[in-house]
């Protein structure tokens, strides 16, 4: 089973305390696709502008991910700059100029609209719910958003809310989806608006998952050195759907299964600058850090 993604590609200017980088490639479904691919084979669905290096996602076609659904519009890609304060669970978005996204109009090939999971990786409501609506009956579709579309968009994002089985969102999001200060309440709050389970990641805190008759929770894989968090939450999105797609299992069992190796695969992406750390991981590097981190929370 395979998984499709509709998500941003990227150029995303990052500064952190320590060090900053420019121009650099990210977006939504560039960390997605690369995290779920060691799971399952990923189709996306994005478009950039004739600005972009195309060759830079040379390491997803590497990976068999298949960006053949990646429009190329004249004009400029999407561009996204955040800061991190010290406590790097804190972040600031400063800029975002959704350029070739506005007047992009996604169309799904009959290879698209088969695939069983969708992931609508995080991007306008409204290309969210034309891709869901584009695709035959999926089996499970899960969704991410942030406090831009959050803010800006809110009814958008409502209505595809109330068509979605998970949303996972990150904790200052799921607050403020819900204008409220409790994650517990926030999250059986969220259920109310339609996914039958929420997974709130809450940066080196951990995940934790909501259903209306389960809640579970895990800590974050430790890692002593924190380069650049920006993307671990579409890389937790990856190694969670790509495992359900894997699995071929929707049970609320899998889904616990599938936050361990979301935690795994976001800890990784969190070691180096924009996507360096997910070019370089290898099958066995994960499959070591799995294991260990099963070891740590297994009582
Ligand atoms: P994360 O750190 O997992 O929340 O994801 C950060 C990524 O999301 C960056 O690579 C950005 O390019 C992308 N991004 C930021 N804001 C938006 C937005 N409003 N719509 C789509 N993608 C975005």
């Amino acid at each position: 089973m395979g998984v499709l993604v509709v998500g941003s590609v990227a150029f995303d200017s990052v500064k952190t305390p320590e060090r900053e980088a420019n121009d650099a490639i990210g977006g939504s479904a560039t960390y997605f696709s690369a995290a779920a691919s060691f799971y399952a084979p990923v189709d996306v669905i994005a478009v950039v502008g004739n600005d972009f290096p195309l060759e830079s996602l040379d390491f997803l076609r590497e990976r068999q991910v298949d960006i053949s659904g990646l429009e190329i519009k004249e004009g400029k890609t999407f561009r996204w700059a955040g800061e991190y304060a010290a406590d790097m669970n804190d972040r600031r978005t400063i800029d975002t100029q959704l350029n070739v996204f506005s007047g992009f109009k996604p169309v799904l090939t009959d290879r698209h609209r088969a695939h069983d999971h969708v992931f609508l990786a995080n991007l306008d409501p409204d290309l969210q719910r034309e891709v869901l609506s584009q695709a035959d009956r999926p089996g499970i579709v899960a969704c991410d958003t942030m406090d831009f579309w959050i803010s800006g968009n809110r009814a958008s994002l409502l209505s595809t809310l109330s068509r979605v089985d998970v949303l996972i969102i990150n904790d200052q999001e799921a607050l403020q989806l819900v204008d409220d200060n409790n994650l517990v309440r926030a999250s059986e709050r969220i259920l109310e608006l339609g996914p039958r389970a929420v997974v709130v990641k809450r940066g080196a805190h951990g995940a934790t998952l909501c259903t209306r008759d389960a809640w579970y929770g895990i800590p974050s894989y430790p890692v002593t050195s924190v380069v650049d968090p920006t993307g671990a939450g579409d890389t937790f999105a990856g190694g969670f759907m790509g495992y359900l797609a894997q699995s071929g299992d929707r049970g609320v069992g899998a889904l616990k299964r599938a936050m361990v190796h979301g935690s795994v695969m976001a800890s990784f992406n969190v070691e180096d600058f924009s996507v360096r750390r997910l070019v370089s991981l290898t099958e066995e590097e994960i499959a070591d850090r799995h294991a260990r981190f099963l070891e740590m929370i297994t009582p």
